[in-house]
């Protein structure tokens, strides 16, 4: 694969500039030259891999959809999606509204604000592969099913609360809570997924 050294960030709405930081973090951690860029039409994709930031999955759907991009995005081979994103990259969806599509990348099951409204968002620290990190979950997605090759990321009691699928060609990983707001540790992983492979 030829690569760009460009990763996007989806940049419709939600905590995109948060990523953007944690992505300008990472990059500098890790000791790349990887430029961020903001992804909001086709001209915008030159880019090896697309981070979907959290916000309104129906908001992220039919903005990328109106922009021409929603199925171009299914070509992108390495995608990290929080929350919104997480919901964007799942296989099938529970309470979706009407017409609501996702991209179908990530064989996963997730319910839609499975823990509650908005003011029932929380905080609180949890294990994941890549550490202890202290987690955000806002109107947070639940991943209720998983496909054998999914790997487990995080785990929040019996939930699975961050978890990647990776073949030789793609590499998908999505966390149902906000890791831009914490750590720089998953879009380290993601980095290290796509150009230290
Ligand atoms: N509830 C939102 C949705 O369904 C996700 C919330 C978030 O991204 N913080 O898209």
């Amino acid at each position: 694969m030829k690569f760009h050294n460009k990763i996007g960030v989806l940049a419709y709405h939600g905590d995109v500039i948060e990523h953007i930081s944690a992505a300008h973090k990472a990059v500098q951690n890790l000791s790349l030259s990887v430029q961020i860029q903001e992804v909001r039409t086709k001209k915008d994709l030159d880019i090896d891999g697309l981070i979907i930031p959290g916000g309104e999955s129906t908001v992220l759907h039919k903005l990328s959809q109106r922009e021409g991009i929603f199925e171009v995005m299914k070509q992108i081979p390495f995608i990290f999606g929080t929350c919104a994103g997480a919901i964007m990259l799942a296989k099938k969806i529970y309470h979706k509204t009407p017409g609501q599509k996702t991209l179908r990348l990530l064989d996963i099951e997730v319910d839609r604000n499975a823990y509650g409204r908005q003011t029932d968002s929380f905080e609180k620290k949890i294990h994941t592969a890549l550490g202890d990190i202290q987690a955000v979950f806002i109107r947070a997605p639940r991943i209720i099913t998983i496909g054998k090759n999914v790997k487990v990321l995080a785990r929040d009691g019996d939930d699975i609360i961050a978890c990647e699928e990776k073949s030789d060609e793609n590499v998908y990983i999505a966390a149902c809570f906000h890791p831009e707001l914490t750590t720089t540790v998953f879009h380290e992983y993601f980095f290290r997924r796509i150009y230290q492979r």
